[in-house]
């Protein structure tokens, strides 16, 4: 399980969208769009290429 310090989610913007991110069961979902990025081990994957769709599929 992967736990992103404070300091460090406050960093992390959705590169798509600018919007925060929130701690997704191992992954980041945006709070704005709702793309889920991957997170590698430990480091997060913030490329819109890797992302997955959210749950509702608004891309
Ligand atoms: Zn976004």
């Amino acid at each position: 399980m992967t736990e992103l310090p404070g300091w460090a989610r406050e960093l992390l913007r959705c590169p798509a969208c600018h919007a925060t991110l929130a701690d997704a069961d191992g992954s980041l979902a945006c709070t704005g769009c709702a793309r889920v990025y991957p997170v590698r081990d430990g480091v997060p994957v913030l490329l819109v290429d890797e992302a997955e769709p959210g749950p509702t599929g608004e891309v």
